[in-house]
């Protein structure tokens, strides 16, 4: 039966310790969390602001449920562009600097969305090889030629931009590269984009709320320009504690992705609760210094404190901070002892990192004390003692 064959699937994933196994969790998302009775302080979220469960954002969604009810109803197309979208998508854009923003349910379908509208089959994209899973999907999607150059190297892409035929061309990058925490040369591929004449996408998922003035993000603090063929997309469910996301940039652009991109068109509008959610949200975000000084605090605290650890601490200024151990077994060894401490860190594995670089993926948030952070250094210290 066809069936049979997903069962042997399913066994070998979990022989070759794969299986993806899911928490229940039964508090909110916070840096303490709840799982089965234990309570546990929590270093796996992207909730980098401590905005998820926030007092302005309940408060809000809950008069928008009231005000706007809980379902949009259609897509955006059709009927279910309500006022707390149209709002949200005007603030986005001034927020980044960028004439227009269009806002989609998940960053996931807005990548999926904005590169199969610039390019197709005639068409070259370059991707960087540590990219997002969803930047990989969309270039499949575009069914472009695929280039991905080896991380962060300019001096390969831009051999391959200069020899390179296509009609088009696309740089497609993260900004923030999200398991290991590094930013992309973001003014370096601007000047490519600009020598070659190809778009530039940046996938700033990481970097939104928590980069450049006032969390403009990545784009803002290399203080890059408008230019059209500079395309911005960012996610609301990280730094802003929601969920959904935004593409900014050239409103001939944006007009373009609100035409012809896919996911946006076929799919239910998200609810309005959480556009006014994520009103509220902008707000905090532009007024969250003192909250991003905390977090910047918080980060090099823990790099000071990992220091002398035999592991390697990868060079990331971000709320990402991964602790490369190395062999899969060992992550994972690693990561249960500080679980029987009470301290959730996730141990990141091939395939989603290169072999032999498993890592426990330690991400702060401004909600977090330092004392949490403290607690996270002795018991990584203890872990050291009892192997030695
Ligand atoms: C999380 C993430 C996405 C997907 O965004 P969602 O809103 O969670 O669908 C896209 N790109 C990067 C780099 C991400 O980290």
């Amino acid at each position: 039966m066809i069936w049979d064959e997903l069962e042997t699937s399913l066994a070998q994933l979990a022989d070759e310790g794969l299986l993806r196994r899911r928490r229940t969790l039964d508090a909110p998302c916070g840096p303490e969390a709840v799982i089965d009775g234990q309570r546990l302080i929590a270093f796996c979220s992207n909730d980098y602001l401590g905005l998820a469960n926030h007092p302005a954002l309940i408060a809000a969604a809950q008069e928008a449920a009231a005000h706007w009810g809980v379902g949009s109803g259609a897509s955006h197309a059709v009927s279910g562009h309500l006022r707390p979208h149209a709002e949200l998508e005007e603030r986005l854009a001034v927020f980044v600097g960028r004439e227009r923003a269009l806002y989609f349910t998940t960053g996931y379908m807005a990548n999926l969305a904005i590169v199969p509208v610039l390019v197709d089959r005639h068409d070259a994209i370059f991707a960087d090889r540590l990219n997002h899973a969803s930047l990989i999907d969309t270039a499949l999607l575009a069914r472009a030629e695929h280039i991905r150059y080896p991380h962060g190297d300019l001096d390969w892409l831009a051999g391959r931009l200069a020899h390179n035929r296509a009609r088009r061309k696309l740089i497609l990058t993260d900004a923030v590269f999200s398991m290991d925490g590094d930013l992309a040369p973001l003014p370096e591929l601007f000047d490519l984009a600009e020598r070659f004449d190809a778009w530039l996408v940046v996938d700033d998922a990481h970097g939104f709320g928590v980069l450049g003035p006032n969390g403009r993000g990545s784009l803002a603090h290399f203080a890059l320009p408008a230019s059209p063929r500079l395309i911005l997309m960012g996610t609301l469910g990280k730094a802003a504690g929601v969920s959904g996301a935004f593409v900014a940039g050239d409103p001939r652009v944006i007009e373009w992705l609100m035409q012809r991109g896919r996911p946006y068109i076929f799919t239910t509008a998200s609810s309005p609760v959480i556009a006014a959610a994520l009103l509220a949200s902008l707000e905090l975000i532009v007024a969250g210094d003192d909250r991003r000084a905390h977090l910047q605090a918080l980060i090099a605290r823990l790099r000071t404190g990992l220091d002398g650890l035999p592991w390697r601490l990868l060079p990331s200024l971000t709320a990402i901070q991964p602790l490369v151990i190395g062999d899969n077994q060992a992550a994972v060894a690693l990561a249960e002892r500080l679980l029987a401490q009470g301290l959730w860190v996730p141990a990141i594995r091939p395939p989603t990192v290169p072999i032999g670089t498993a890592r426990l993926r330690i991400s702060l948030s401004a909600a977090h004390t330092a004392a949490q952070v403290d607690a996270l250094l002795a018991a990584l210290r203890d872990c050291v003692d009892h192997a030695a």
